[in-house]
Formats: C-alpha cells, sequence, structure tokens
C-alpha cells in the first residue's frame, strides 16, 4: 500500500507531483533545496549549485493557454508569452490554490534515495536529507524525483584545440545573466540552441560584435506565426498530429521543411540544419533573422581551433580579437542523490518505460517527472505524467503494464507490454536526442492508459462543437481533464473560449 511519497524538487513538475499525489488521497512530502518554488523559473543573480539558472530576460516558448496547469489557466490579463517573473507569479498562485506549500520543506537538501533492505516486498525507499547541516533519514512508500534537467551543464570546452592558448575569458551559458558588462566586447556564442540564440540577440545590441557557432544548423521559428496566432496553437494540434501520421514519409518531410522555411529560407541565413527533415526541437527566436540580416550577428561553422586572441573555424576563417566565449552547449541530466543512478541513466541515456519508471525496479515505486522534451510545454506534460504514476503507485490497472510473478520468487516484476520510447523513433527526431517524442502521442498515450483522453467519436454525437475544438484547434492542457478521473469542470469552457483569452 502506497501512502507516503517523497517528491524530489518544488518546481512546476514537483507541483504538479504534489497536487496528483493529494488528488489521490496520498501524502506528499517535498523536499526543496532552496528557499522558493518555481525552480529553474525562479531568477537569482547568480548560479545556485543544483538548480537551474536562467538569464534576466528569458521569456516563455510556449503561450500560455498551451502552457498552464490543466484545471488554472492563466489570468487573462497575461500575455501569450511570459517573462520569467510573470509565470513565476502563476506558478505561486497555483500553489497557494490548490493550497500545496504546506507540503513543501524548503531549504532541505535530499542527499541519498536508496532502496530499503526489503525493497522486493515493501517497494519502500530510504530517503536521507540534510538541513542546517542536520542530516535525516525517512522511509517512504514511493518518490517521485522532480529535480529538472537543465541543472549540470554540458561545457566542453576543454576538448577544443587550443583553449588553454586563449587569453579572453570563456564559460558556460549556466552563469550568463545580462548584457551589460560586455559592452564594446567581440563575443563568441557557441551552440545555435534557445539560450544560444536568446544570449547572442541580447549581446549584439551591446557587444562590438557577436558570433554564434553552430555544428550543425537549427530551424528558427517564430512565437508570432502565421497571422500573428501563437505559434503552438497553430502547429501542436490534433490534426497536425494525425496529418503526420497518415501522410507518406516523403510528403509529410516536404511539407514540414517547407513550413519551417515560411519566414525565411534558413539557407540563406547560413542556418540550415543538416538534416532539415529530423523533428529536432527547433531554436525559437523572433530577432534572430533581423539580427544577422543587420550584420550583427554573423553566423559561423564549428571551431576548429582557438589561438591567443582569435578563433579559426572550420570553413578556414579567422575571426581576429575574440574577446569572450560563451559556450551555450546545452546540460546532461544527472541524479547524484541516487544511490544508484543506473536505475535512471544508462551509459548518458534515460531507459524509462513511458518516460516515466525505470523498468528494471521489482516494484514500481520511483517516477521521473519532467525529463522529456517535445514541442508541448512541461507543465501540462508533468501533470500527466505525475497523474499516470500515482496511479501505477497505487497498483491500479493501467493499460500497457502488467504484473509478472518471477518465476520461483515471491515478488512479482512489472514488465512493460510495449516498448520503452514507442515515440522515440530515431528516424524522425535524431538517434542523438534521446529526450525528445511527439507531444500529442506521448499525451494521448498516457492518457489513455489512466482513461483521460477524449473521447472524439462520443464528443462529436455529444457535443459537436466541442469535438471539433479538440480536434482541429490546438491541444491544450484542458483536454486532459476533460473526461474520466481527475476531470475539470471548467475544461469544457476553457477549451471554447481559449481563443478569446489569446486574441483578448
Ligand atoms: P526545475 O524547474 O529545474 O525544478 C527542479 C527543482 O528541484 C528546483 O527547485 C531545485 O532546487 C530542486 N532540486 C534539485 N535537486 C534537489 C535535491 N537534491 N534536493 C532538493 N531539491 C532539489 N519549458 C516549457 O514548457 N516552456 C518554455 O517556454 C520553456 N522555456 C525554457 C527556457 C529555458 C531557458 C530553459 C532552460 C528551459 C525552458 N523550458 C521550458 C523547460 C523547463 O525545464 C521547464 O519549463 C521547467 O522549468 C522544468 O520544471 P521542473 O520542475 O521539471 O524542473
Amino acid at each position: 500500500m502506497v501512502r507516503r511519497v517523497a517528491v524530489v524538487g518544488a518546481g512546476v513538475s514537483g507541483l504538479a507531483a504534489i497536487k496528483c499525489c493529494r488528488e489521490e488521497g496520498l501524502e506528499p512530502t517535498c523536499f526543496e533545496r532552496s528557499e522558493d518554488i518555481g525552480g529553474l523559473w525562479r531568477y537569482a543573480e547568480h548560479a545556485e549549485e543544483g538548480r537551474a539558472s536562467i538569464y534576466r530576460t528569458v521569456f516563455t516558448n510556449s503561450c500560455k493557454e498551451m502552457m498552464c496547469y490543466p484545471d488554472f489557466p492563466f489570468p487573462d490579463d497575461h500575455p501569450n508569452y511570459m517573462h520569467n517573473t510573470k509565470l513565476q507569479d502563476y506558478i505561486w498562485k497555483f500553489a497557494e490554490h490548490f493550497d500545496l506549500l504546506r507540503h513543501i520543506r524548503f531549504k532541505t537538501l535530499v542527499t541519498k534515495i536508496k532502496k530499503r533492505p526489503d525493497f522486493s516486498v515493501t517497494g519502500q525507499w530510504d530517503v536521507v536529507t540534510e538541513k542546517d547541516g542536520k542530516k535525516e533519514t525517512e522511509v517512504f512508500d514511493a518518490v517521485m524525483i522532480c529535480s529538472g534537467h537543465h541543472v549540470y551543464p554540458n561545457f566542453p570546452a576543454a576538448s577544443f584545440p587550443g583553449i588553454q592558448k586563449f587569453k579572453g575569458s570563456y564559460f558556460h551559458s549556466r552563469e550568463y545573466k545580462e548584457p551589460e558588462k560586455f559592452r564594446g566586447k567581440k563575443v563568441l556564442v557557441i551552440g545555435l540552441g534557445n539560450s544560444g540564440c536568446d544570449i547572442a540577440v541580447e549581446l549584439s545590441t551591446v557587444a562590438s560584435q557577436v558570433y554564434v557557432s553552430s555544428r550543425s544548423g537549427s530551424w528558427v521559428m517564430s512565437r508570432v506565426w502565421e497571422h500573428g496566432y501563437p505559434w503552438d496553437m497553430k502547429i501542436v494540434t490534433r490534426f497536425q498530429t494525425w496529418l503526420g501520421t497518415v501522410l507518406p514519409r516523403a510528403l509529410s518531410d516536404w511539407l514540414y521543411v517547407r513550413r519551417m522555411n515560411w519566414p525565411f529560407k534558413h539557407e540563406n541565413f547560413g542556418l540550415m540544419p543538416l538534416d532539415g527533415t529530423l523533428r529536432k526541437e527547433p531554436v525559437f527566436n523572433d530577432d534572430l533573422p533581423s539580427r544577422i540580416a543587420c550584420g550583427v550577428v554573423v553566423v559561423k561553422p564549428n571551431v576548429k581551433e582557438f589561438r591567443e586572441t582569435s578563433v579559426l573555424f572550420q570553413d578556414g576563417t579567422v575571426q581576429e580579437d575574440v574577446d569572450v566565449v560563451i559556450f551555450a552547449t546545452g546540460y546532461s541530466f544527472s541524479y547524484p542523490f541516487m544511490e544508484d543512478d543506473s536505475i535512471i541513466k544508462v551509459k548518458d541515456n534515460v531507459t524509462l518505460y513511458k518516460s516515466i519508471l525505470p523498468p528494471q525496479l521489482e516494484k514500481p515505486t520511483l517516477a521521473v517527472i519532467g525529463l522529456v522534451q517535445s514541442l508541448g510545454a512541461i507543465i501540462p506534460t508533468s501533470d500527466l505524467q505525475c497523474r499516470w504514476a500515482v496511479k501505477v503507485f497505487q497498483g491500479r490497472r493501467i493499460l500497457g503494464l502488467k504484473k509478472k510473478k518471477k518465476e520461483g520468487g515471491k515478488y512479482e516484476k512489472y514488465v512493460q507490454c510495449s516498448p520503452i520510447y514507442i515515440f522515440l523513433s530515431p528516424q524522425r527526431y535524431g538517434s542523438s536526442n534521446t529526450l525528445q517524442m511527439d507531444y500529442v502521442s506521448y499525451m494521448d498515450e498516457l492518457a489513455t492508459a489512466i482513461g483521460v483522453k477524449p473521447n472524439l467519436p462520443k464528443l462529436l454525437l455529444t457535443d459537436p462543437r466541442l469535438a471539433l475544438e479538440v480536434f482541429f484547434g490546438p491541444c491544450t492542457p484542458y483536454q486532459f481533464r476533460l473526461m474520466g478521473p481527475g476531470k475539470w469542470s471548467g475544461a469544457r469552457r476553457a477549451i471554447l473560449t481559449q481563443w478569446d483569452r489569446t486574441l483578448g
């Protein structure tokens, strides 16, 4: 019987976990190492150990209607895309509204999570925490890991030839906060991801010159899409997902490349991705093309070698007098508190059933929340993952999960019926990006398993206006609280008024 659940981290995923435990009558205790909720979205002047760090001007890439908790829409007066401080306000309102704060122990670091000796029978965990230098061990029936995956920098500086000779400064984008101290400097940003592009564009207003070096290019999308609508409300729909599955691959790829090139031709800006048909996460930046067009940001290929004051690129060009290099080279995920982190991580890869559950555990009492990447927003994804996980903890019948008696043994082992990463098709997403998946398909798979996927044929007969909006309109989070267990009575109205809040 699972009753006490430990939640690691009080970011947006941790808050979803607390709420979902409460909805199912479990007792969550959330441990948060910092003194506040919000995780990544709580801006601090300096990067803090073990917590994601953002720059002052981070805005969301997902619009408010796609990014909210499914039973808690953003206030009407919020803009479609939000500054981190506005999102942090919303996160606080959510936590207060659902009375989640009393379950959180702040300034409490989880230092170790290990199976109890009788784990194969009880499924219980020892959770060791540290507060004000005092260690404490508690027993929990289940654990939800919500510690984020933008914390530990992937910082490959040492692998660049000549970096030891380079006389300028260099650091990871995690340390970047604001542009002023780069006034008049020549800056090279390595990496064409979201952070790299944001930082390059921001620096281009004060630096004497900004270069962006990219190994493989990237699709760059604008938040403001066709006719000024938010990109995600036009693109992340059930209809688009369905088209992707029924169209022949060649046609689907052609349409994809055409759509991505619709605002501007990437080739003309040196941004064309090496394999443009792979559905790798695009970059969202409304200003990059114009900054390139104005010459204040210059796109360069991979760096071949650093010299004392200059940089040699792979195409043979040399950039002289470079003052600063910013490695916007992303993050790798890590779970330093897991006694045995191979439960989650195998050779820098994750092998989680439905991207949540370590498949090799004798008892399914550990869930990793938010360790996915898709075109959809993380808040609704984490919410649905938590609802799924909590049901698994409780031993409810979950579609796709079977119990199997271990031969000759006493305990039961859980086995998955469908492959891990059912949506991770290397042909579509590229084999290097194991966290990436198709949002609508993934959400529907989890929703089907716990009986909360919108029943479209039924809706078509009973509420055709709603059915059409659910199928052709944006796949907003409310859809997953429309019917079934955990249903929210405001979901129908929220779906039918979503465009009013967007345009209003
Ligand atoms: P986090 O926000 O990282 O929270 C983890 C929490 O766990 C932290 O509070 C940390 O202090 C705590 N913690 C960690 N380890 C321990 C421990 N051992 N003990 C106790 N506490 C611990 N996603 C979107 O959906 N839309 C966007 O527009 C978007 N924009 C982004 C922009 C940037 C620049 C970045 C980097 C990411 C963006 N993301 C976006 C993805 C982002 O990761 C998620 O939005 C979200 O913040 C992840 O929430 P989380 O709760 O899973 O993790």
